[in-house]
């Protein structure tokens, strides 16, 4: 068997041109595990120390899973 090459270079070329229906930023997804030009930080984890971190999902998995931006939250 031979190990799986994964291409996010491929997945980058294809950020559309114009698509101004979904409001959001190139970065990881965290649901989906891959990059995507839609996410939007929905959770950020405070640690103990230092800065925590953050997940964002893309629009996709927010519609799957039902994540609300934290700037859409009241
Ligand atoms: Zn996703």
């Amino acid at each position: 068997m031979r190990g799986i090459t994964v291409t996010v270079e491929a997945q980058r070329m294809q950020s559309s041109s114009e698509d101004n229906n979904t409001s959001g930023s190139y970065g990881w997804c965290s649901w989906h595990r891959a990059f995507s030009n839609t996410v939007r930080l929905v959770v950020a984890i405070e640690q103990g120390s230092g800065p925590g971190h953050s997940l964002f999902a893309c629009s996709n998995c927010r519609g799957i899973y039902r994540l609300v931006p934290l700037a859409d939250q009241p």
